[in-house]
């Protein structure tokens, strides 16, 4: 679904993605963990082209989207992206968040978008949140409403970067649980994490990034009972 031929990205002189070749397939779920400023978040970012490789190309279902004669925003709309600070509108009510990219893309009316995002409240337990302001709910229930507004444009892959690492630990629950549905699903998932507990039970694949690099990755089971790198082994000794 995403195929990734030898990214590179420099902020400046600084190197912080250092030729990395990788493939998505379709219904993985991909857990990204590794210690701060290992570019975690620049490598989310720049598959859908939120930050511009400096060099290196990817591929999206078959389109090449860092070629600049792609429209980037029509590939943008089939991937989803879930931020560790929500980025809702405040300004708008929930509904409002939630209709307000499908109706501007044309995906759907107006009525339509008001049907899509009850069905979807009403999958996260949020139903009667629909006319409140992000103000006035709690960090957990935000992230549901992020990740419902990211579903209203009907992305076939999620990007999910650090979605619980803003959250009082008694809210992480009722979101982690929302990706583990969305999962079960089928839907296709990228996610930066630092929940092992996730990582190990939703993902089919962990990636361990350190110095800009992908140094090692296995499916769970096998990454968390035989890291192989030091690296690794080090980081999980300090977060398991
Ligand atoms: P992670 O998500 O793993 O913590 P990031 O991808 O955010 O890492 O950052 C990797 C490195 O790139 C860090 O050293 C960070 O300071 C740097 N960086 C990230 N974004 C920018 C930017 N917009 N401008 C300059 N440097 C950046
Ligand atoms: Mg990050």
């Amino acid at each position: 679904m995403i195929d990734v031929k030898h990214l590179s990205k420099s902020f400046g002189d600084h190197l912080v993605l250092d030729d990395i070749s990788e493939h998505i397939h379709p219904g993985e779920k991909v857990v990204v963990i590794g210690p701060s400023g290992s570019g975690k978040s620049t490598f989310l970012r720049c598959l859908n082209l939120l930050e511009t490789p400096t060099a290196g190309t990817i591929t999206f279902e078959g389109t090449p989207i860092t070629d600049p004669k792609t429209n980037i925003d029509l590939v943008r709309r089939q991937m989803g992206m879930v931020f560790q600070h929500f980025n809702l509108f405040l300004n708008m009510t929930i509904r409002k968040n939630i209709t307000l990219a499908p109706v501007r893309a044309k995906l759907m009316s107006q009525a339509e978008a008001d049907d899509t995002a009850t069905a979807l409240l009403k999958r996260v337990g949020l139903a009667e949140k629909a006319d409140a302001y992000p103000a006035q709910l709690s960090g957990g229930q935000k992230q549901r409403i992020a990740i419902v507004r990211a579903l209203a444009m009907k992305p076939k892959v999620m990007l999910f970067d650090e979605p619980t690492s803003a959250l009082d630990p008694e809210m992480v629950g009722e979101v982690l649980e929302v990706m583990k549905q969305l999962a079960d699903e089928g839907m296709t998932m990228v996610v930066v994490t630092h929940e092992m507990g996730f990582a190990r039970e939703v993902g089919s694949r962990v990636l361990f990034m350190d110095g800009g690099h992908i140094l090692e990755q296995n499916e769970p089971h096998a990454f968390f009972a035989n890291p192989k790198e030091p690296r690794t082994i080090e980081f999980l000794s300090k977060v398991l």
